[in-house]
């Protein structure tokens, strides 16, 4: 399989004429944030603008976007956005994106779009919407589209064919095969074929689940597990869940509804997107099921399901700060939280310290490890075999997941006798070419990890997060120093304030002469400057600190002029 050595890509030359370059700026190499560009004769369509969710190591970062640096010299050439569902990680990009060019068209099903207009109306943008639906076709530039309906965790989620004069290329978006869902909505495995038939010359399929062997359980085989958690709770059922998985909400909702409970939305990512779902009729909720919060806080403990989520729509963030007594609904004995989602990989650490807190507060918890209460929202390895086996694609692509993800899938594609250099294994940032029915790797563009961090876009960078990291390791060192200008020596002792680093009277002991020694190495130039000053008193401490306690602080020094 063609898998590039990332490092040495260089920039991608002119696109030939005719020829169809994809590049994806998130979603390869990591479980978020997807975004793929399209580009054909001189315009660009972009399919999918997602956030990524931050993890232990990205302190302070509220969500990661895709890099938009190759795309932003060329915003008027965009002609649509493409969406191919509503979850976070494929729209929560978007109002990013369009604060730098507010008319581009976005394009996708009724629950979609209702899902991001009602986020970009948070930001105070209107979209220009195209509402389109499973086997709608619509002409955005050069780009022939055509959508078909496909299964996924949410409903309404849309695969996407891309007709060019390059070829035609087919893009799933998150999907699977659930062959009895919630809402009998299946993947549209005969236009799959039809489009097959006439010649796909590009399949981006998704790769989340191509390591898991057969096929994905249905949603529908969770119902059991769900009603007994809601027969037997003595006390509260708090739910959480993503804001987005309406199916799994569905579930939760009917299990409330034949077990005597009513039920609350907390969050407002919840509260907005399940009035949205109810509005457009994706979600089903019996007359007085739904309640409000301040409403429950009176009714018997058994008779209450609370249903919640993070701020960003992310579960484990409001289970986090319940965990830590530090949300408004307060986990107490006998009650029962259902963890209705997925463990997020690379996060299993951090959700079992919270299982555990949550347990010491007396909860019982039900999550995919000890009840059947989950099932993943992608296609298992067996569901792409028939995929590949059904389209018979030119050329394969696989996105949407880490390396071993896209490679895992990549080797399936290989299995049902795609040929091992037409599968392209690639990279946040590597574009490819398609021309006269062949793809290949033609170069990479910048396509690094975009931080928002309150306020800012991309202010906060590896830098930030590094010192960060000290921060909450080491702590902080401030040393104030009076220095006489006229020899370079203290004048006085010098002052320790520290945060986060045990000390006593006697931490310092020593440093002071270490101090004294770099001040007499200062030159001329460096004497008459209190910032460089500063920095040699700053690194003389650092380094007595490290050799001393092998403690890395972030160290600041103050110099003041005797
Ligand atoms: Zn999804």
């Amino acid at each position: 399989m063609a898998s590039p050595h990332i490092e040495s890509l260089p920039a991608p030359p002119p696109l030939a004429r005719g020829a169809l370059r994809v590049t994806p700026l998130g979603g390869l190499g990591e479980i978020g944030r997807n975004m793929t560009v399209f580009e054909h004769q001189g315009k660009l369509l972009v399919v999918d603008c997602g956030v990524l969710f931050p993890e232990d190591h990205q302190p302070g970062i509220d969500v990661i976007l895709p890099d938009f640096t190759s795309i932003r010299d060329r915003l008027d050439d965009i002609v649509a956005i493409v969406l191919t569902h509503g979850h976070e990680d494929h729209i929560g990009g978007v109002p990013y994106l369009l604060k730098e060019r507010a008319d581009i068209p976005v394009i996708g099903s009724e629950l979609t779009l209702a899902f991001i207009s009602a986020k970009l109306k948070e930001h105070r943008i209107r979209p220009r919407t195209v509402h389109v639906e499973a086997l709608d076709t619509h002409t955005a530039g050069p780009f022939e589209l055509e959508f078909v309906a496909v299964n996924h965790s949410i409903p309404d989620g849309l695969a996407v064919a891309i007709r060019t004069k390059a070829g035609l290329v087919l893009h799933t978006g998150d999907f699977k095969m659930d062959q009895f869902p919630l809402d009998d909505r299946i993947t549209d495995l005969r236009h799959f074929a039809r489009l097959g038939e006439e010649g796909v010359d590009l399949f981006l399929t998704d790769s989340t689940n191509a390591e898991v062997a057969g096929f994905t359980t249905s949603e529908r085989e969770l119902t059991p597990a769900i009603d007994h958690v809601f027969a037997t709770a003595p006390r509260r059922i708090i739910v959480s869940s993503f804001a987005s998985h309406v199916h799994r909400i569905q579930q939760v909702l009917d299990a409330a509804h034949r077990n005597g409970r009513k039920v609350a939305f907390v969050g407002r990512s919840m509260v907005r997107n399940m009035g949205i779902a109810r509005d457009l009729e994706y979600l089903n909720i019996p007359r007085g099921l739904v309640v409000d919060f301040g409403k429950l806080e009176s009714m018997p403990d058994d008779k209450v399901t609370l249903i919640c989520t993070g701020s960003q729509g992310e579960p484990m963030a409001a289970l986090a700060r319940m965990a830590n007594g530090d949300h408004q609904i307060s986990v107490g004995d006998g009650d029962t939280v259902l963890l209705a989602s997925s463990l997020i990989p690379g996060n299993e650490n951090a959700i079992y310290g919270i299982i555990n807190k949550l347990t010491d507060l007396g909860a019982n918890v039900v999550h995919k490890g000890n009840a059947k209460v989950h099932v993943s929202g992608h296609a298992s390895a067996g569901e792409l075999i028939y995929c590949y086996n059904i389209v018979k694609p030119r050329n394969v692509m696989p996105v949407h997941g880490e390396s071993k993800h896209l490679h895992a899938n990549g080797a399936l594609a290989v299995r049902t006798g795609v040929p091992e250099d037409r599968v392209i294994i690639g990279a946040d940032g590597v574009a490819v070419d398609l021309v006269k029915g062949r793809a290949t790797i033609a170069g990479r563009v910048p396509a690094g990890l975009v931080y928002v961090d309150g306020q800012t876009v991309g202010r906060a960078t590896e830098d930030t997060l590094k010192e960060r990291r000290l921060l909450r390791e080491g702590g902080v060192v401030t040393v104030v120093a009076l220095v006489d200008p006229a020899n370079n020596t203290l004048a006085e002792p010098l002052e320790f304030l520290t945060k986060g680093l045990v000390h006593d009277d006697h931490t310092f002991d020593g440093v002071q002469a270490e101090v004294e020694k770099a001040l007499e190495k200062a030159t001329p130039a460096q004497t008459k400057d209190l910032e460089a000053l500063e920095g040699i008193v700053a690194r003389a401490v650092s380094r007595f600190v490290r050799r001393k306690y092998r403690r890395e602080p972030v160290v600041i020094a103050v110099v003041i002029d005797a």
